[in-house]
């Protein structure tokens, strides 16, 4: 694992492409004002990662608030992912064609298949796989996926997905799926780091902010970092935004990593990647 040094910091692909491990979710961020202003603020802090998807709505909005920031392109991560209802192998090459001109981009750093749709999966990664040969995406990967899912991917995958983008907080650590990830250099990115918000009304967290100096989510976005985890905590607001950001002038002990750790639950607060119903 690289060292955590600064907001613009990366971790290596198995490809070789550098991902900031540190980025802005736009989920529920609306598109138009809300999403170019979250995008733009987050850049202009530093940020370079920024991470949406079709079914977000807002890809129009992700793109004009890059532009709007008037850092170049190039420098910025740039994720979407295709929805459940477009997999499938045609399906998904139109999907990524929508996807770019709605970014007004020309490629993707990272394409996401946004959910294991059963008997769609392995088709949408042929796509996803042709694409990339085209250099038209730097990275392909998956989220959602257990390692179940994973295993029967990887029987029919020439490339073996770059990123896993899973629910990931102190009460859903899935240990096995991360030690999988990782015995395969699939990287293991985070969502709902901040679990949807509800990881503020949790007494068991102030006490370590206490100590830190820090707020409770810079405590748990460094504990997502120093666990190897990409992270891409969502807000539309500018100083949560650059509060969210402060997490690289501290570290936490190994002795309260293992506190953290001990914390899990294996609670969802999100959808079951093998129930779901989107
Ligand atoms: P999150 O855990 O990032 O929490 C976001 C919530 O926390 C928002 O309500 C926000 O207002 C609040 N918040 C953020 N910073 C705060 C602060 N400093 N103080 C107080 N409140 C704060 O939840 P999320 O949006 O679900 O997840 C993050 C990103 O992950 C999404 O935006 C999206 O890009 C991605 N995501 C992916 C999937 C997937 O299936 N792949 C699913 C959900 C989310």
């Amino acid at each position: 694992m690289s060292a955590i040094t600064d907001i613009k910091g990366s971790f290596t692909l198995h490809n070789g492409v550098k991902m900031p491990y540190f980025g802005l979710g736009v989920y529920l961020s609306k598109d138009g004002s809300e999403v170019i202003n979250a995008v733009k603020w987050a850049i202009q802090s530093g940020y370079r990662h920024i991470d949406t998807a079709a079914i977000y709505n807002n890809e129009e909005g992700v793109g004009e608030g890059i532009k709007a920031s008037g850092i170049p392109r190039e420098d910025i991560f740039l994720v979407s992912k295709v929805w459940n209802s477009e997999q499938g192998y045609d399906s998904t090459m139109e999907a990524f064609e929508t996807s770019l001109q709605k970014l007004n981009t020309e490629y993707l750093d990272l394409y996401l298949i946004h959910w294991p749709v059963k008997g769609k999966y392995k088709e949408t990664w042929k796509a996803l796989e042709e694409l990339y040969r085209q250099k038209r995406i730097r990275a392909i990967g998956v989220s959602n996926f257990l390692q179940h899912h994973l295993e029967d991917l990887l029987t029919e995958a020439s490339i073996v997905p770059m990123v896993n983008q899973m629910e990931f907080h102190p009460y859903l650590v899935q240990q096995g799926l991360l030690d999988f990830c990782k015995s395969n250099k699939i990287q293991y990115e985070a969502w709902s780091p901040l679990m949807q918000g509800k990881i503020f009304e949790m007494d068991v967290f102030k006490e370590m902010a206490g100590k830190y100096k820090k707020t409770i989510a810079q405590i748990v976005l460094r504990w997502d970092l120093q666990k190897g985890v990409v992270t891409i905590p969502k807000s539309s607001k500018r100083q949560r935004i650059i509060d969210n950001a402060a997490i690289f002038d501290f570290s936490i002990s190994k002795e309260d990593m293992a506190v953290l750790d001990k914390l899990d639950k294996g609670k969802r607060f999100g959808p079951d990647p093998d129930n779901f119903d989107l």
